[in-house]
């Protein structure tokens, strides 16, 4: 399903221009010289991730006057991942799933740039910027109205290149076209990747549609859905979707198409059986194989079988940005930023990283919303003190974080550690603990 008005967020120098936009009264003259006085640290923060939200509420808290701070991200406003599978479902508007950033921004003193980066040299301290349509340009569906930048006037130049003294990355895991393609040929014109998450939301809007319209043009048709990646992801969307085309009055079958031989490979067995479970109840069939191609009206799988596919949604293969690569900074052996127990990178003391993008090179851990949203206090708080030159705080995750799969709107299974619980009462406690971190982020003027 390919939309040719989408940003490829995988290659670069194909965006439109949009902007480049100002809070909090500065002003272009002051972004010119502040960024070059020596007495002023420039300090970059790139792309809005869970990590980044929760440290511009840090900068909020600690303004200071010798620190030039600018967000660079291409939306307005940052996807709450964990609500998308329910707003798939039907349960929550779009706008219920989206943190404003603007307000944030405001109350840190903090200017934002809507582009994405496109490459970074961590030697000269510089990265290179990339504009296209974004939040701010393109309200494609009804609910990014609501955060569009009302209060940020745009500036007319927009730089291609900017320097930095502190560097922080949190632009999260990808899924470019090209490296899509190599792994499944056929995966970007025809499939549906969920990254990027803002893409995908807005791509659901269309898919729903596309759906309703070969039920009324071929009645009796059964709309096949087949979700690639059978993680937490893949599993969560499968019961969203199902919800939501039934919702809209769409026949539809969902196959779950699973490369690892049990579902959900990151979770104890007893998770794992409680979600084939209710994969069976929900009469949503599980396919163990992997896809080696997707083509427009089926795909393909490695055990020589083809699968129908009205659409093909790739829950599968998110990985680094490719433009990391020629960084100069170290990365893992997938391309990750390698960082120490101070989410700072290990070759380029000036350059942090968290969340998805990055890879502790002390500890082994999880790569997902939770781990990323618990790092951003201490991000937050380290930045601060490198800029000033103080000692750095080691950021300890828990060992033990819980984690929650929902299965639709009415039942959902929760675990921690060795222990698993499931039911709606499970689903009900999930969506309280979303509101509220959803409500955190609420401003008021
Ligand atoms: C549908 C779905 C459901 C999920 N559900 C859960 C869940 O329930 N629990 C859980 O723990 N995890 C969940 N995850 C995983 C979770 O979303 C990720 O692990 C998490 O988003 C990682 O956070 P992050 O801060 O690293 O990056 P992200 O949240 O991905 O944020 C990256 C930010 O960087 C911006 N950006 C991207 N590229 C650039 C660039 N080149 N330049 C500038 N900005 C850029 C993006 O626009 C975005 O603002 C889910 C993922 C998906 C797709």
């Amino acid at each position: 399903m390919k939309n040719s008005q989408d940003p490829d967020f995988g290659a670069t120098g194909q965006f439109e221009l949009t902007g480049v936009y100002f809070v909090d009264k500065k002003t272009d003259a002051t972004f010119a010289t502040t960024l070059g006085m020596e007495s002023i640290k420039s300090l970059i923060l790139l792309g809005a991730g869970h990590a980044h939200v929760q440290v511009l509420t840090q900068l909020a808290k600690n303004r200071r006057a010798d620190l030039d701070v600018t967000l660079i991200t291409p939306w307005a406003y940052q996807t709450y991942s964990g609500m998308t599978p329910g707003y798939v479902a039907g349960h929550y508007a779009q706008s219920d799933c989206q943190i404003n950033i603007e307000p944030l921004l405001r109350e840190a003193g903090v200017r934002w740039i809507s582009a994405r980066c496109s490459g970074l040299d961590a030697n000269t301290s510089s990265i290179m910027l990339d504009y296209g349509p974004s939040a701010a340009s393109t309200p494609n569906s009804q609910d990014t109205a609501a955060h569009s930048p009302q209060h940020i006037s745009p500036l007319v130049s927009r730089p291609a290149m900017l320097t930095y003294n502190l560097l922080s990355i949190d632009t999260g895991s990808v899924m470019e076209r090209r490296v899509l393609d190599a792994r499944m040929p056929g995966a970007s014109e025809h499939g549906l990747p969920i990254r990027p998450i803002e893409q995908f939301v807005n791509r659901w809007t269309q898919a729903i549609q596309q759906a309703k319209a070969k039920a009324a043009n071929h009645p009796g048709h059964v709309f096949q859905v087949c979700v690639v990646g059978a993680g937490a992801t893949g599993i969560e969307l499968a019961f969203g979707m199902r919800q939501g085309l039934l919702q809209h009055g769409v026949a539809a079958r969902i196959t779950l198409i699973s490369a690892t031989p049990v579902v959900a490979a990151n979770f104890p067995t007893s998770v794992q059986k409680k979600v084939l479970a209710h994969l069976r109840r929900k009469q949503i069939e599980v396919v163990f194989a992997q896809c080696t191609q997707v083509h427009s009206d089926h795909l393909d799988l490695d055990n020589g079988n083809s699968l129908a596919s009205d659409l093909t949604v790739l829950a599968n293969g998110a990985h680094a940005p490719t433009w990391l690569a020629h960084s100069g900074l170290a990365l893992d052996e997938h391309g990750h930023v390698l960082t120490n127990k101070h989410l700072q990178s290990t070759s380029h003391p000036n350059v942090f990283a968290a969340g998805d993008v990055a890879t502790r090179v002390d500890m082994a851990h999880a790569r997902n919303g939770v781990f990323a949203v618990r790092a951003g206090p201490n991000l937050g708080l380290n930045l601060l003190a490198s800029a000033s030159d103080q000692p750095l705080n080691a950021h300890t995750p828990r060992a033990q974080s819980l984690n929650i799969i929902s299965c639709g709107t009415d039942h959902a299974i929760a675990n921690w550690g060795r222990f698993s619980a499931e039911g709606s009462w499970v689903w009900r406690w999930k969506d309280r603990i979303d509101r509220d971190y959803m409500a955190s982020f609420h401003r008021t003027d």
